[in-house]
């Protein structure tokens, strides 16, 4: 069939193996783009914009219309990350110190955290939004356990504080986080146990993985999510994952390298989510794949110790 053609079928391999296809989004422009791919959801909305393209914080009014305009369009399971600045995305308006390393440095839940009254503008209008569709939280960066039941004990208060005003939110909205540094991949069995789902942010893993910075043109050619690391990497998080009964998804770009696509069904991932254009062109693969041949080329491809290898097993030209 050809990829114009794939429209409303479903993520299913010929054999019969259904996953999930959800897409991408920046802004409320980016979901009205991808549901004409019919996608499954929305697997990442990255609420940055809100903040990047704004002379202030967003007041909860604010976030909240964004919100709730994202879980109308979507129609279907939106996951809204909270708020993942720092790094190489700066605020006008708010004065970041200088940080010799800004990717190791303070950046994403370190912010939220710390900028509590901030993160609980966001998780308000998250929580008061989850009324208009599925909306589900994510967090982003976690590294500690510490870290993430603080995020969730904040949420609590949240929900809590709507509770009293009678304000009405989603009891049943699931809480994620993004698998996306090495600390989250090593302590992924006991994460699994407190979230409802793991979305693996391959961008940032396999620039933590291999402590290769994703933005140096320099040592680009080191940066490969191919990697014999972040393949066992994501290996032991689906298993994580599914051993507690909790959907593993992907919201990195490696989710949509038609090369990695067979390798990753075979790895049992549950979600794919991309940028929507590229959502076609994963589906066609998916729809003419055996979830059986997946599988071994899987078992095959993670017993590898080299790239070389690794490609030789995906026919991959180096
Ligand atoms: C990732 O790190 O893979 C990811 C999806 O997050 P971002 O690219 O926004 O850092
Ligand atoms: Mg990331």
């Amino acid at each position: 069939m050809e990829l114009t053609k794939q429209g409303n079928f479903p993520a299913k391999t010929k054999d019969g193996k259904s996953v999930i296809l959800c897409a991408n989004a920046g802004n409320l422009q980016d979901i009205k783009n991808a549901v004409q791919y019919h996608i499954d959801g929305v697997g990442l909305f990255r609420s940055e914009f809100l903040y990047m393209e704004n002379t202030h914080f967003p007041t909860e009014e604010e976030q909240f219309l964004v919100y709730k305009e994202a879980a109308l369009l979507c129609g279907k399971e939106l996951t809204i990350r909270t708020l993942d600045i720092g790094g190489d995305k700066n605020l006008s308006y708010y004065q970041f110190e200088k940080e010799d390393n800004p990717f190791l440095g303070w950046r994403a839940i370190r912010i939220s955290l710390e900028l509590k009254d901030m993160f609980k503008t966001q998780l308000r209008a998250i929580l008061r939004a989850s009324t208009y569709g599925n909306i589900r939280i994510m967090f982003p960066m976690i590294i500690s356990l510490e870290e993430l039941r603080m995020a969730k004990e904040i949420l609590k208060e949240c929900q809590e504080e709507l509770n009293n005003l009678n304000i009405t939110w989603d009891h049943k909205i699931e809480v994620g986080m993004m698998i996306e540094t090495p600390a989250s991949v090593l302590l992924a069995e006991d994460f699994a146990k407190e979230v409802d789902f793991f979305s693996i942010g391959t961008n940032d893993l396999t620039q933590y993985m291999l402590a290769v910075d994703r933005g140096n043109k320099k040592i680009s050619g080191m940066y490969n999510s191919f990697h014999p690391s972040v393949i066992r990497s994501i290996k032991k998080v689906i298993k994580a994952a599914h051993d507690n009964h909790i959907k593993a998804g992907m919201c990195g770009e490696f989710a949509s390298d038609e090369k990695a696509v067979l390798l990753l069904l075979g790895l049992g991932l549950d979600e794919f989510s991309m940028a929507g254009k590229e959502i076609p062109n994963i589906k066609y693969i998916i729809r003419n794949s055996s979830y059986e041949n997946a599988i071994t080329l899987a078992e095959n491809v993670s017993k590898k110790s080299t790239l070389k290898e690794v490609y030789e097993v995906l026919s991959i030209l180096s």
